[in-house]
């Protein structure tokens, strides 16, 4: 299976991610974690000049068409050839982060959307785990984090992540038959309880 775990910056997805890895793997799931942007060589690259917080002047375009570009080398060189050996993917981040980030976020649209499909020749999760939390509460949890340096999204302007956090509810909306909604407010291992019961589900444990 392929699946992707999304939220807003601090809403505790890498947490969770480890979390899930170390129950598929307890339940004998051969899994593979990887990340967006990044998960290859050349993604990771993109990566830095992306979060890079001196590349102010980067246009929403451009950005829009560096996270594709990212995901298109991810989607070829480690998701679809891993799922094809049989094994589970499981992505921090994926297309929707664009449509919140970019298409919301940055008011790109539709647009959004049509680039994706040629960046993932339409490959799409099988589930994705949402993790909600308002941006004041995430960028807050970001901002405690010892030793934590903000990147250029994160530290865009209070508005900007307001739409992005829509973006994702309307997401949710139009994509409730994929992606689980889970609040993310809650302690660590009630959140867990709850990506479990959607585990359990696909997997038919
Ligand atoms: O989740 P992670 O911190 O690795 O994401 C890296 C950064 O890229 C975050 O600040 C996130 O808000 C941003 N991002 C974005 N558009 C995407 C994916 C991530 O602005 N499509």
């Amino acid at each position: 299976f392929f699946i992707s775990v999304e939220g807003s910056d601090g809403s505790g997805k890498s947490t969770q991610i480890r979390k899930i890895e170390e129950y598929l793997k307890k339940k004998k799931q051969e899994v593979l974690l990887t990340r967006e942007p990044g998960g290859t060589m050349i993604s990771e690259k993109i990566r830095e000049l992306l979060l890079d917080p001196s590349n102010k002047a980067m246009a929403a375009k451009t950005e829009m068409l560096l996270y594709a570009a990212a995901r298109a080398q991810h989607v070829e060189e480690f998701v679809l050839p891993n799922l094809k050996q049989g094994k589970h993917v499981l992505t921090d981040r994926f297309t929707d982060s664009s449509i919140a980030y970019q298409g919301f976020g940055r008011a790109m649209g539709d647009m959004v959307a049509e680039v994706n499909r040629i960046a993932t020749g339409g490959l799409s999760p099988d589930i994705t785990f949402y993790l909600e939390l308002s941006p004041e509460a995430g960028i807050g949890r970001k901002k405690a984090e010892v030793n934590h340096k903000m990147d250029r999204l994160e530290l865009e302007k209070q508005e900007f992540h307001q739409k992005v956090y829509m973006g994702y509810k309307a997401l949710c909306e139009t994509q409730e038959q994929r992606i689980c909604k889970i609040d993310a407010s809650q302690d660590i291992e009630t959140v867990f309880v709850e990506i479990q019961a959607g585990l359990d589900r696909l997997f038919g444990f």
